[in-house]
């Protein structure tokens, strides 16, 4: 976590930040209290990146503070593996950042069983609950669609005694699963159908991941989310558009249940979606179970930890999330916006080296046999702190196949028969000799060196068009190399209702042996690499001493737009 530039840019300010600010100056509230809810039913992924950004945003930018909440009330999905990891991902994301915020408190939705009990208990002695003994599909049934009026269940009028034992003996698991609820008394001739007597227990005779096997009822999240919130507090209850509908039984149940001061207002803005991805964490899982991908930190996937392994840094994602801002619109997000952000962080901070994906051999003719002279490399133009570090030139070098053309296209600067180019940070070479296999195919190139065209050498200001990147044969170190790319090759896997396996990119993972300049044995698990003129990498967990692995996490220019332009 040491590769976190400073701070990201001023927030911008948007119709959330302009209520609170406007909170703040009429002292509405004695603390900002906003709350990141997931559900631990998976992985985090970068829309929850978005979501994290801006209510740890809010606490850091108004002085309160933000809680992470697991809303852990369906056992059925979840699971301690994905808790911890969604403690982790949050950790990692506002680490350094979110001062003041500091390590995010952890609450359970599932602490508040008991209070959330004892809620629904005043809601039945108020007469605006009952236990109704419709099943799932009767339900729905009598709701009705939104245009047409709902019908009441034949339960709605039990007395509140009736009410009190049927929920009592719910708690007590004498009833099977799905054979009762308790359902908030509202108006059946809503409008808007979650004020149709809604669901807020069901029975769930079911393991739960915190609680064991304590209960058998669990609260809908519906009426298990608004009530946390007062619960603890929260001022400002940010979620996403789709909730926009739900909000009216937000403030119905928070108003019932009890006199709060002050009491939680939920806010809604749009979901982030990117092109060229999946963000559901379902699909997601779909793609780790099916194999598709190697699991939920595989560094193509949109999740937190996969980007981690990739190597994106936490400060590119929180800067991608400032970029975007926040709005009431639902819109797709081009990926090339958040590459774009992972670039604009990399090229800060990664230290650069000098590697060869695709080897061919160059012999320096006037080089003498056994000899390394040593040459200095900039670890980092941008940072003049970051120094220098030496990098060993011999007879025998890899440069990249790429930057020889033996019949070269028009205004290609780089190797060609007769032709000269620099080696960066060393000598200027000529091509003299193309060496071929019996198959015709270039084995390797015989030329001569400018032995006086290194830094401080008395031709070193003569100018040749290409400068090219080259590891020394004798000194280079092989490494795994892993090139990710993107996982689908439409920018909207699923359009028109496609099913997205039918557009997985085949390339999307290619794994070769580069050549890499001997210091990277040193490589540090923490560090950005950029392997001049190619591309930013990152050591990957599965490394070896001595045999390292690089993930490639992304390409110096978008590739992806030459592509588009050529149509
Ligand atoms: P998914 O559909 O991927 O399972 P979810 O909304 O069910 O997502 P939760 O764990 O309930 O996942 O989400 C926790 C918080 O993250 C919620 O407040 C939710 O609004 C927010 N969130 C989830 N997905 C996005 C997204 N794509 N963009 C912005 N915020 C998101
Ligand atoms: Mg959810």
């Amino acid at each position: 976590m040491s590769n976190d530039t400073p701070a990201a840019p001023a927030a911008p300010s948007d119709f959330i930040r302009d209520v609170v600010a406007q909170h703040v100056a009429d002292a509405s509230y004695p603390k900002i209290l906003t709350r990141f809810p997931p559900e631990p039913n998976g992985y985090l992924h970068i829309g929850h990146a978005k979501s994290i950004c801006l209510n740890f945003g809010i606490a850091r930018e108004f002085g309160g503070a933000c809680n992470l909440r697991m809303d852990d009330t369906n056992p059925t999905k979840e699971d301690m593996e994905y808790v911890e990891s969604i403690i982790f991902d949050v950790n990692w994301l506002i680490a350094g950042w979110a001062d003041g915020v500091k390590t995010p408190q952890l609450f359970h939705a599932s602490d508040y069983f008991e209070q959330l009990y004892g809620f629904a208990v005043t809601l039945i002695k108020k007469g605006v609950a009952f236990v109704c003994d419709l099943t799932g599909e009767q339900i729905a049934e009598f709701r009705g669609a939104p245009g047409d009026l709902g019908r009441p269940s034949p339960d709605r009028d039990r007395s509140v005694e009736e009410n009190l034992d049927l929920f009592a003996r719910m708690r007590a698991g004498e009833f099977a699963d799905g054979t009762k609820t308790l359902r908030a008394k509202i108006d059946m001739a809503s409008p808007n159908i979650h004020l149709r007597d809604p669901v807020i227990y069901r029975i769930r005779h079911t393991e739960h991941q915190a609680t064991g096997n304590q209960w058998c009822i669990y609260p809908m999240y519906d009426y298990a989310h608004c009530l946390s919130d007062a619960i603890e507090g929260i001022s400002h209850s940010i979620c996403t558009l789709e909730f926009e509908v739900h909000r009216p039984l937000y403030d119905w149940l928070v108003d019932e249940v009890g006199l709060w001061n002050p009491r939680p207002r939920q806010y809604e803005f749009a979901r982030l979606s990117l092109t060229y991805t999946l963000m559901s964490k379902r699909k997601l899982l779909q793609l780790v179970e099916e194999k598709i991908v190697t699991g939920w930190d595989d560094p193509r996937m949109p999740t937190i930890c996969g980007m981690r392994r990739r190597g994106v840094t936490a400060s590119a994602l929180r800067n991608f999330a400032y970029h975007i801002g926040v709005t009431k619109y639902m819109s797709l997000t081009d990926v090339a916006v958040l590459e774009h952000a992972i670039r604009e962080d990399l090229n800060k901070i990664a230290q650069r080296r000098l590697a060869v994906l695709r080897p061919l051999k160059v012999v320096i003719t006037n080089f003498p046999e056994g000899k390394t002279e040593q040459c200095a490399a900039v670890n980092n133009p941008g940072d003049e702190t970051a120094g220098t570090r030496e990098i060993p030139f011999t007879r025998e070098m890899w440069i990249e196949q790429d930057d020889f053309m033996e019949v070269p296209a028009p205004k290609y600067f780089r190797l060609k028969p007769g032709g000269e180019v620099r080696l960066k940070y060393a000598f200027i070479i000529k091509c003299d000799e193309v060496v071929k296999d019996a198959d015709g195919k270039v084995t390797e190139l015989r030329c001569t060196a400018d032995l006086d065209s290194k830094t401080g050498g008395p031709t070193a200001g003569r100018k040749v068009k290409g400068t090219i990147h080259w590891v020394s044969a004798a000194h280079a170190l092989d490494g795994e190399v892993r090139l990710y790319d993107r996982l689908f090759t439409e920018s909207e896997p699923e359009k028109d209702g496609r099913d997205f396996k039918t557009v997985l990119n085949p390339h999307s993972l290619e794994v070769i042996t580069a050549k890499l300049e001997p210091s990277l044995r040193d490589a540090r698990a923490d560090a950005r690499y950029q392997f001049e003129r190619l591309a930013y990498f990152t050591l990957d967990a599965d490394s070896k001493p001595g045999a390292p692995i690089f993930n490639r996490t992304i390409t110096l220019k978008d590739a992806w737009a030459k592509e588009a332009q050529r149509g």
